[in-house]
């Protein structure tokens, strides 16, 4: 089972945000902004390329209520999915990380190196 799997069974504790029937989000155990959640589906869909269309669809209110609840819906906020491993992603579970609490810079999200290499 996956470490997001075990945070949707309970085996892993986690800082809870927002909870439906579908979807969860609580606090990235390692947060790069002010604000650094991630939002996932309870059920194991592995990345973006696996999102059906109805699910993606049914992410969208709950990630805008997400942002509504932490007071960002106004002053902006980044969302982002890393997608497989040239994306970077280390978690096997499709998430969408939502960062905001501050003006942020793309360097918010990357190696400060990564400039170099582009
Ligand atoms: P990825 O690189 O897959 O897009 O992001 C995975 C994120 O999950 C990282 O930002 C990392 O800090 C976070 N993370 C990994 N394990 C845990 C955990 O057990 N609990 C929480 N709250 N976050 C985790
Ligand atoms: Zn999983």
């Amino acid at each position: 089972m996956c470490v997001f799997c075990k945070i949707v069974e309970g085996e892993i504790p986690c800082n809870k945000i927002l909870e439906s029937d579908e979807f969860l989000c609580f606090h990235d155990a390692n947060p790069r902004a002010p604000i650094h959640l991630l939002i996932i589906p309870k059920k194991h869909v592995e990345n973006f390329q696996e999102m059906s269309p109805e699910l993606m669809s049914a992410m969208t209110p709950f990630i805008q209520e997400v942002a509504k609840k932490m007071g960002v819906d106004l002053s902006g906020y980044r969302l982002l999915t890393n997608n497989g491993e040239d994306g970077g992603q280390e978690v096997p579970h499709f998430h969408f990380h939502l960062l905001g609490g501050t003006k942020l810079s793309w360097s918010h999200f990357t190696p400060d190196d990564t400039h170099k290499a582009l």
